[in-house]
C-alpha cells in the first residue's frame, strides 16, 4: 500500500492507494467514527463495489443513495436526495457521508457533507481514475446550474481518501484513458523526470498494471496535494493545475454532454496550451511534440473536434470561471515540467491557433 498525506494543518488527511483496499473492512469502519453512515454511489459502481462496502461497514447504521450516472445528474436535485437520505437516516453532527464512485458521486456526496447540519465527516472512495488523481484532493466540492458547471459548492476536506486500484478493473477503457490525461498533465506542468516514466510505462499503464497504476495515482496525488497544501484557495500555484483546462472547459461547454470526456479535452487543451507556447516563441517544439505523442499512445484525441469554431471558443474561454473580470489568464509552459501562468495572449495568436 502508498500513502500520500495531505497536509493541511487540522485538517490533514491520508490518501491510501493499492489493491484490494475495499475489502479490509476494519480500515474502512475504522474511519466512521460516529453510527451513521450514508453511502452515495451510482448505478454502474453500486453492483459492483456496494455490497462490499456495507458489509465492511456492517457494525454501523447504514443506508445508500444510489444516483443515476452521468455528469448530467450532477445538479440540486440529486444533492436534494442526498440530503433527504440524510434526513431518512437520522443522520446527526457525528454522521459520516462516504462518496463511492467517480467524480460525480464524489462532488455531489462531498457538497451534502459540507451542507448537511453544517459540515460531516466526509470519506471518498473514488473508483475512476480522474477521482482517484484530481478530485481526491483539495476538497472542492459542487453542483452544476443550468448556466454553468461546478457553479455551487464548498471546500470541504475528506477525513481520508481510500484508493482501491482494483476497481479500475470495471471502468470502461475510455474512462481510464480520459484519467491518464489528467496523470500526464502532472509531468507535463513540474516533473519532466515523471513525464519520461509515463513513457517507459504507457502500454503498462493502459493494460491496468495494478503496479503502474499505483505509482502513477501516488505521484500524481502527491503533487497535487503539495501544491494545494501551499494554495488551498488556488490564489497562485493551484492555478498551474489548469493547465489545458481553458481550452478544454471551452471545447466541453461548446460541445455540452455528450461530446469529448473531460481527460479527452484536457489532453486537446494541453496540447494547444504547447503549441501555443511554441508559436509565442516561449517553448521548444519538441517538447510539444513529446506531449502530443504521449497523448496518442495512450488513446488520447489531441486536435480539435470538427465543428468548433474559433471565434465562438475565444468567446467561451473569456467565460471560464478562472478568467478575471473577462481578462484570459493562459497556463502555458516553458518546456516540459515548467508551466507558468500568462496574461494578455493576443487575440489574433489564439484565434490563428484554433483555426
Ligand atoms: P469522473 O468524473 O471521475 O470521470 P464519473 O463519476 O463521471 O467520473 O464516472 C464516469 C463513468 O464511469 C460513470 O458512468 C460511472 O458510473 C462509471 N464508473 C465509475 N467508476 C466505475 C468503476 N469502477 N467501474 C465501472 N464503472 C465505473
Ligand atoms: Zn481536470
Amino acid at each position: 500500500m502508498r500513502e500520500v498525506k495531505v497536509e493541511l494543518g487540522e485538517r490533514a488527511y491520508p490518501i491510501r492507494i493499492g489493491a484490494g483496499l475495499l475489502q479490509d473492512g476494519a480500515a474502512l469502519s475504522a474511519l466512521v467514527t460516529g453510527q451513521h453512515v450514508l453511502i452515495v454511489t451510482d448505478g454502474n459502481v453500486a453492483p459492483h463495489y456496494l455490497a462490499q462496502v456495507q458489509q465492511a461497514l456492517a457494525g454501523k447504521t447504514t443506508n445508500a443513495v444510489i444516483l443515476p450516472p452521468g455528469e448530467q445528474e450532477k445538479t440540486l436535485a440529486r444533492f436534494g436526495d442526498i440530503l433527504a437520505a440524510l434526513a431518512a437516516l437520522g443522520a446527526s453532527r457525528d454522521a459520516t457521508v462516504v462518496a463511492l464512485g467517480g467524480g460525480v458521486v464524489g462532488d455531489l456526496a462531498g457538497f451534502a457533507a459540507a451542507c448537511w447540519m453544517r459540515g460531516v465527516r466526509f470519506v471518498q472512495l473514488p473508483t475512476t481514475l480522474l477521482a482517484m488523481v484530481d478530485s481526491s484532493v483539495g476538497g472542492k466540492t459542487a453542483v452544476d446550474l443550468p448556466s454553468g458547471k461546478n457553479l455551487v459548492g464548498a471546500f470541504h476536506q475528506p477525513a481520508a481518501v481510500i484508493a482501491d486500484t482494483r476497481t479500475l478493473d470495471t471502468l470502461p477503457l475510455r474512462e481510464l484513458r480520459a484519467g491518464l490525461a489528467e496523470v500526464v498533465k502532472y509531468g507535463a506542468i513540474a516533473d519532466a523526470e515523471f513525464f519520461a516514466w509515463l513513457e517507459g510505462h504507457a502500454e503498462a499503464l493502459i493494460a491496468r498494471d495494478p503496479e503502474a497504476l499505483a505509482e502513477a495515482i501516488a505521484v500524481s496525488c502527491r503533487q497535487k496535494a503539495g501544491v494545494v497544501a501551499r494554495d488551498e484557495t488556488e490564489q497562485g500555484e493551484r492555478m498551474l493545475l489548469n493547465f489545458g483546462h481553458t481550452f478544454g472547459h471551452a471545447i466541453e461547454t461548446e460541445q455540452g454532454y455528450g461530446g469529448l470526456l473531460h481527460g479527452e479535452a484536457i489532453a486537446v487543451g494541453m496540447v494547444l496550451a504547447a503549441k501555443l507556447s511554441t508559436q509565442l516563441g516561449r517553448a521548444p517544439a519538441a517538447d510539444a511534440d513529446r506531449l502530443a505523442a504521449l497523448l496518442v499512445r495512450l488513446g488520447l484525441p489531441i486536435a480539435l473536434p470538427p465543428g468548433l469554431g474559433a471565434p465562438a471558443l475565444l468567446q467561451r474561454m473569456r467565460l471560464d470561471k478562472k478568467a478575471v473580470s473577462g481578462a484570459l489568464r493562459l497556463i502555458l509552459w516553458r518546456g516540459l515540467g515548467q508551466a507558468d501562468v500568462v496574461r494578455d495572449v493576443p487575440d489574433t495568436e489564439i484565434l490563428s491557433l484554433l483555426r
